[in-house]
């Protein structure tokens, strides 16, 4: 099978340096040789495919915008790259990879202290260990400042009680970023598997999302000594400050998704034939479809190049990342459902990526701040008013 040849109408790669395009082309070539033959089969399954994960690490594919302990150290817009070919395999792989480094590494990397930095960085780096991050619970997902899960002082440890749910990575971590409101506001700790009082149980019954473990994680009575909270982790905002990198690369991830499609979409309306054996792509309807995709593809690359140059000079703050990864993911997911149409019956089944993509795009949509919350973030920004209560 050739390699993914990419989407470039507008020749948004004059955009980019010979190093990010070799970046690009060598995760390219990663996912087609090593993931594209194993998903379709994972993702029917609902299995991570964690036999890749040494390689992931070997690629520099954890933390890989981040400075020192191991991380490879490139830049936002290399990281971005990343992300685009790795979603453009699966949104689960690439969710792996966004909540290793954006919501493991980074957050140990800017909340924690010399000595957890060199404890875990260098192996969660390598993939040695794996991370999740427990934020979300059952009646906190969108408001997450309501959280009910509780961290009490007691003498050198602290007591954490309460549940966290829909976590990806759960069950199969070494290390949880686990958020607790405290007497002093919230925190974040950091509990390793094994610990008294801490599980993990996976959610079943996922039809998106198929080949990424999803987990629900308890905290009962569970003590972890002061050693393991993260002393720089202060307030909902440290929370929150993790979730603008991972926005970052979703608003990313998610062109290589919309990539795929149009892709798929492209090859198929051309060589199908209906009415006077000609290929379906003659018919202006068809082309209508295939217009807006790639015209919308190329208006979510712009947006995404330009957010990763802001992120490298330090000048990209959240509402920028809430514009991305909203409009990117909306943009698609209708990719998705438009590639399905074009492929009429045979759009339905796993021989293509299209339902694969467009269902997986669905928990995108909704995870890492909504559709919606991000709307009422860019409201905010333009009108100074809040609507989110
Ligand atoms: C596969 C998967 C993996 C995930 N991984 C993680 C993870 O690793 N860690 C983690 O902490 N969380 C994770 N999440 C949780 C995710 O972040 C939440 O699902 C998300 O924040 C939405 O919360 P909710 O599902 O409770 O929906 P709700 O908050 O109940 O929202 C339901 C609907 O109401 C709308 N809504 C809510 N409030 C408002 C408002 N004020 N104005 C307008 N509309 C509103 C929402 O936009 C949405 O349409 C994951 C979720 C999924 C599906």
């Amino acid at each position: 099978m050739p390699f993914f040849r990419g989407v470039d109408f507008l020749h948004i790669d004059t955009l980019l340096s010979d190093e990010e395009k070799l970046v690009r082309q060598s995760v390219r070539q990663w996912v087609d040789e090593r993931l594209m033959p194993l998903i379709k089969d994972c993702y029917n399954a609902g299995r991570f495919p964690a036999e890749l994960i040494p390689e992931m690490g070997e690629m520099g594919f954890f933390g890989a915008n981040l400075e020192g302990y191991g991380a490879a150290g490139m830049s936002n817009l290399d990281y971005g790259l990343i992300m685009q070919e790795l979603e453009r395999g699966d949104s689960g792989i690439r969710s792996f990879v966004s909540v290793q480094g954006a919501l493991v590494m980074w957050p140990l990397l800017t909340y924690g202290n010399e000595e957890q930095k060199r404890k875990y960085l260098p192996k969660l780096a390598t993939g040695e260990l794996i991370g999740c991050f427990g934020l979300t619970e059952p009646g906190f997902g969108s408001n997450p400042g309501g959280m009910t899960t509780t961290a009490v002082r007691d003498g050198g440890d602290w007591i954490l009680n309460g549940e966290k749910t829909w976590i990806t990575n759960g069950s199969v971590a070494h290390l949880a970023v686990v958020w607790a409101r405290t007497d002093e506001g919230v925190r974040g700790f950091l509990v390793e598997r094994g610990t008294p009082g801490y599980s993990a149980s996976d959610i079943h019954g996922k039809l998106s999302m198929r080949a990424s473990v999803t987990s629900s994680l308890a905290l009962a009575e569970c003590r972890i000594p002061d050693a393991q909270r993260l002393p720089d982790a202060v307030g909902l905002k440290a929370a929150l400050g993790c979730l603008s990198q991972a926005r970052y690369g979703i608003g990313w991830g998610v062109l290589g998704a919309a990539m795929d499609c149009f892709e798929t979409a492209r090859l198929y309306t051309v060589e199908r034939k209906q009415f006077d054996n000609r290929p379906i792509a003659s018919h202006q309807l068809v082309q209508e479809k295939l217009a807006w995709m790639v015209t919308e593809i190329t208006k979510g690359q712009l947006l995404a190049v330009h957010c990763g140059r802001l992120k490298d000079r330090k000048q990209l703050d959240f509402a920028h990342i809430s514009m991305l990864k909203r409009n990117n993911v909306a943009m698609a997911l209708e990719c998705a459902r438009l590639s399905r149409d074009l492929l009429g019956a045979n759009g339905i089944i796993d021989d293509y990526p299209l339902m694969r993509h467009l269902c997986n795009l669905e928990t995108v949509k909704t995870y890492e701040g909504t559709d919606h919350i991000h709307a009422l973030v860019l409201g905010e920004r333009v009108t100074g008013v809040a609507a989110y209560k």
